[in-house]
């Protein structure tokens, strides 16, 4: 055990403290991280006002966490002092479930383990990233690469991911049009994201207030949802919506939105292959 610098919510609703808490010993596949940044995430202030339910104090929220490895346990491999690495929403989970064996840790059936706010497997309470340090099993952290600077890469860990994981799913790049709605933490990252794998962004937003950050982070175009004249001049054009908006939206008004192609890009285009055996055949 070693005792820590944390800062720490001690009730609901209460504001953060500066205290210190205690992590547990560099297990055998362990590492301890120094940590440098950790993002703030609207989930973490969800969880310090109990907005999702009850909620474990005192609480050191922090889920987008980014630093350097200070110790490894004797069976750590893919980890060494000095490495640059973060952590994310999670720092455990059941590794014998469908998802886990798949790599799919997120979606554990069994429950993964939260960075903070959530029960280890011994039933001691976990703590986040508003600390000095953490100690996590090495299949849980994640390598960051030494192009980009560890500040920036906090807010990957919980945003970036958000928004990757969609855009990278549904094949996000170029030719393929892509709008994000919402302009807030999650949506200029969908930008950004989108924009650097290529593809041709689109922010639809409330209003155009945002317009010059959204083409500043790579948006190609920008429309506000408040016109009508936006959905009559959208209509049927994307290949993908990222709906980054928390409040209730008519879902149907953005359906209509997106382009009948983007199913029927996916299949191989049927009239080369024909041209093909006609080819071989003569
Ligand atoms: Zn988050
Ligand atoms: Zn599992």
């Amino acid at each position: 055990m070693s005792t820590v610098a944390a800062y720490a919510a001690p009730a609901a609703k209460a504001p953060l403290e500066r205290t210190t808490i205690e992590r547990r010993p560099v297990g055998e596949f362990d590492v301890l991280i120094e940590i440098k940044y950790a993002g703030i995430c609207h989930s973490d202030i969800h969880q310090v006002r109990e907005g999702w339910g009850e909620s474990i104090f005192p609480m050191v929220p922090g889920h987008e966490i980014a630093g350097v490895v200070a110790e490894v346990g004797p069976g750590v491999t893919r980890y060494a002092v000095g490495d640059r690495v973060g952590i994310g929403c999670f720092v455990d989970s059941c590794r014998e479930c469908e998802y886990c064996r798949q790599g799919l840790e997120q979606y554990c059936v069994n429950g993964s383990t939260s960075t903070y706010n959530g029960l280890d497997k011994n039933g001691e309470p976990t703590y986040g990233g508003y600390s000095t340090h953490i100690v996590a099993d090495e299949k849980y952290v994640l390598r960051i690469p030494d192009g980009i600077a560890l500040d920036v890469a906090a807010p990957l860990l919980c945003a970036g991911i958000t928004t990757y994981s969609p855009l990278r799913h549904w094949n996000a790049g170029p030719g393929k049009k892509v709008a994000i709605l919402g302009m807030g933490g999650l949506g200029h990252m969908g930008v950004k994201i989108a924009h650097a794998l290529g593809a041709e962004v689109s922010v639809l937003s409330q209003s155009l207030r945002k317009k010059d950050d959204g083409l500043r982070l790579g948006a190609d175009h920008y429309y506000a949802t408040s016109d009508p004249k936006t959905f009559e001049e959208l209509a049927g054009t994307f290949d993908l919506i990222i709906s980054t908006v928390s409040e209730p939206l008519e879902f149907d008004a953005y359906l209509s939105l997106l382009s009948v192609r983007a199913g029927y890009q996916q299949r191989r285009p049927l009239p080369v292959r024909h041209r093909h055996r006609h080819a071989l055949r003569e």
